[in-house]
């Protein structure tokens, strides 16, 4: 039978060992934290998600555990609408929509979909490049160092600081700070809209959620590890005063434990290859992207199952002979079209925050409306 080492339980990794274990792999899944994740706000997915979801036998539970978006619209800070945005529009399937749901709901969607003990919590994986690039893994369990069997294929899937990914490829390629750091949460206040305001340097979005609750967000120019001294809550009302309703009620009602704080990183520059011998990069480890288009995830998803057709082949049965070949594959499947979306999402985050020409950015959306 096959064997995958993946490094990494968040969705890439563990969406790709639901793919691959259904494919009849022995797959062991490492992870260094020592739980499953339990926090996090929601997670925007869009249409091919959800199909990628289907084909991983979680598209049912997701859909049930998640809340519709048909539409959403972009404002200047006083109200005024500069575009619609509409899944079913850009993908031209009817019935298509965005579905939000709890990162917390979908990683248990995800990880209950595995045979228990397929993910080891509290291993890190330390191994030399040379190692991973082989079909090996060392990993570290509280304190403790071990190896681990030669597998077939090592997935690569820790996430945009990627320690394996600069290991393998060089040092060049790190996370790198945006400008932008994000805030966001989860409060009790019914809204009825799904909203993104942009001003110059930050921009505040809000999507009902079910429950009679609203998913908000913000992001502003900050320098990288900035937090406001006087609280954030007091940041986010002094930043936001006066934009249009629902923003003022959301923030009224928003208390410092509520808000999350990240500062925005991407890949950059793009990777020249997904592939390192026996290793193979996936989801933010391979494209980490700005949340712009709310797409890392999503992307994450297919490169799980593009990833397991590539190396099970149409037929969905093991196949660990031609690995060299279906690696190959795969990153000429995914690297193109990810990388596009990096420099999309990267591009409409600048726009978003623009402080100069900003009559011409807002011509140009309403014209695209
Ligand atoms: C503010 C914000 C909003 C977002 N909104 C959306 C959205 O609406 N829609 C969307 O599709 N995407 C969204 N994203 C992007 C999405 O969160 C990421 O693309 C996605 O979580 C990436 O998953 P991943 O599995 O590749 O990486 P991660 O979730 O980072 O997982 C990496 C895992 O690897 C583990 N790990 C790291 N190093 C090691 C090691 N050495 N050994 C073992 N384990 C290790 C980590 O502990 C972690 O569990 C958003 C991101 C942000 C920041």
């Amino acid at each position: 039978m096959p064997r995958a080492h993946i490094i990494g339980a968040g969705i890439a990794g563990t969406a790709t060992a639901i793919g691959l274990t259904r494919a009849g792999w022995d797959v062991t899944l490492h992870e260094r934290a020592t739980h499953p994740e339990i926090s996090g706000a929601a997670l925007g997915m869009w249409p091919t998600a959800i199909t990628a979801l289907d084909q991983l036998g979680v598209g049912e539970a997701a859909r049930a555990a998640a809340t519709p978006q048909r539409a959403g619209t972009v404002r200047r800070h006083d109200g005024t609408p500069l575009a619609t945005l509409d899944a079913e529009h850009i993908t031209r399937h009817p019935g298509d929509h965005v579905r939000l749901i709890a990162r917390r709901d979908l990683a248990h969607i995800l990880g209950t979909a595995l045979p228990a003990g397929t993910i080891r919590y509290d291993r890190a994986v330390q191994g030399s490049a040379d190692d991973v690039a082989r079909g090996r893994v060392g990993a570290e369990t509280g304190g403790t160092a071990g190896g681990s069997a030669l597998a077939d294929v090592v997935v690569v899937a820790d996430g945009v600081f990627s320690a394996h990914r600069t290991a393998l490829l060089g040092e060049r390629y790190r996370a790198r700070y945006t400008g932008q750091s994000a805030l966001r949460g989860r409060v009790a206040v019914v809204t009825h809209e799904v909203s993104e305001t942009w001003g110059p340097g930050r921009r505040f979005g809000v999507t009902p959620y079910r429950d009679g609750t609203t998913n908000w967000y913000a992001s502003l120019d900050a320098p990288r590890g900035q937090r406001a001294a006087g609280g954030e809550v007091a940041l986010l009302r002094e930043l936001f005063a006066g934009w249009h309703d629902p923003i003022g009620q959301v923030l009224d009602a928003i208390t410092e434990d509520d808000v999350m704080r990240h500062d925005l990183y991407d890949v950059h520059p793009h990777l020249p290859t997904y592939v390192a011998g026996r290793a193979v990069l996936v989801g933010d480890a391979a494209h980490g992207m700005t949340p712009d288009l709310g797409r890392g995830a999503c992307e994450a998803l297919v490169d799980a199952v593009t990833l397991t057709r590539c190396l099970t082949g149409a037929e969905g049965r093991p196949r660990a002979g031609d690995v060299d070949g279906a690696l190959a594959r795969y990153d000429r499947l995914r690297r193109r079209p990810t990388q596009r979306l990096q420099s999309l999402a990267r591009g409409m985050g600048r726009v978003a925050h623009a402080r100069r020409l900003v009559g011409v950015r807002d011509l140009l959306l309403r014209v695209a409306r």
